[in-house]
């Protein structure tokens, strides 16, 4: 690890030597993808997105994580 300086925000950053950005969201917005902050509808967690998504993840998308009733013989 060694001590970097962002490329995107200036920032000071431990990486590798090859990173050139503290962070993801510096890499996208560096390379003209905006990414998003946003809140899961489903957990209400926060996330980063590219797309529009709205949910954080695949379960929350079809609310997997909903309790499944489940019958005992
Ligand atoms: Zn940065
Ligand atoms: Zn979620």
């Amino acid at each position: 690890m060694k001590l970097k300086i962002c490329e995107y925000c200036g920032k000071n950053f431990e990486g590798e030597p090859n990173m050139a950005y503290c962070s993801r969201v510096c890499m996208c917005n560096a390379c003209g993808f905006e990414i998003e902050t946003k809140k899961c509808k489903n957990c209400g967690i926060e996330f980063e997105t590219l797309t529009d998504a709205i949910y954080c993840s695949f379960e929350c998308t079809y609310n997997l994580d909903e309790e499944i009733e489940v019958t005992l013989p």
